[in-house]
């Protein structure tokens, strides 16, 4: 039976995709820097469900966390993710949250990775997906918030390398697109739903296998340009 891990499910995608998880019986670790709060399915009440707290950021707490998990683990989803300063145009950036989304959005998903690498190694068919976003795409000029687009375009970078590196140890990774998603971060007026959005991305964690490593999909498991 499948163990996942997913960052950020306290709320948005990530809590929906542990939602979606548990439905399918797979043994779910969640990760938030706050409580869960999901009065409707009581996911940390879930008996397949392990909470597990640590910021993202925290890398010391990150390997803490890790290092008391002693299941392996077969899929890794970096979902946690932030839109960044009130102010990031080239013209007007707040420097510090530019650093901070940079912190979060590219940094984190390596950290995390390498922390539980270990448990992904144990096992048989290991994956590492990372919530990015069309926003970091290179190949549109589109300059509205710089610091999340340029946070997203590098953990693509950062991610095609890691699947460059993990590739003979067998484990795949993929970044992804999750979609236009009604979310605290993508507003009311987004295109989709929060589950239409994790059963995709739930059914790319399923579907991928090393010939797909180091690709960009969109939710729906179509290939997305860099
Ligand atoms: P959301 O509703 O704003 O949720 C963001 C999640 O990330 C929350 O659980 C949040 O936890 C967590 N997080 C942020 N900073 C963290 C930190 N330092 N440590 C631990 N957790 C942290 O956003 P969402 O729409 O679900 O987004 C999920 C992912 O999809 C993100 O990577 C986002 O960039 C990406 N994405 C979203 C859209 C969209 O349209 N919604 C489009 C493209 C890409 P707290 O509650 O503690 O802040």
């Amino acid at each position: 039976m499948t163990t996942i891990l997913i960052t950020g499910t306290n709320r948005g995608i990530g809590l929906e995709m542990a939602k979606q998880a548990l439905a399918r019986g797979w043994t779910v670790y969640g990760s938030a820097r706050k409580v869960v709060t999901d009065p409707d399915a009581h996911i940390c009440e879930h008996p397949k469900f392990r909470n597990l707290k640590f910021d993202v950021t925290d890398h010391a707490a990150v390997r803490a966390v890790a290092a008391s998990v002693s299941e392996p683990i077969d899929i890794l989803i970096n979902n946690a993710g932030s839109i960044g300063p009130e102010r990031q145009s080239t013209l007007d950036m707040d420097f510090d949250g530019f650093a901070q989304t940079f912190a979060i959005n590219t940094l984190a998903p390596l950290a995390v990775a390498q922390a539980f690498l270990p448990h992904l190694r144990r096992s048989a068919n290991p994956r590492i997906l990372t919530v990015s976003s069309r926003m970091g795409s290179l190949s549109h000029a589109k300059s509205g918030r710089i610091a999340y687009r340029a946070s997203k375009a590098a953990v693509n970078k950062v991610m095609q390398g890691l699947a460059t590196d993990l590739a003979p140890m067998g484990v795949a990774v993929a970044m992804l697109h999750p979609g236009w998603v009604r979310t605290d971060m993508g507003g009311t007026g987004a295109d989709i739903d929060a589950e239409t959005s994790a059963g995709g991305i739930l059914r790319l964690a399923e579907g991928l296998t090393l010939e797909g490593t180091g690709q960009f999909y969109n939710w729906d498991g179509s290939l997305l340009d860099w």
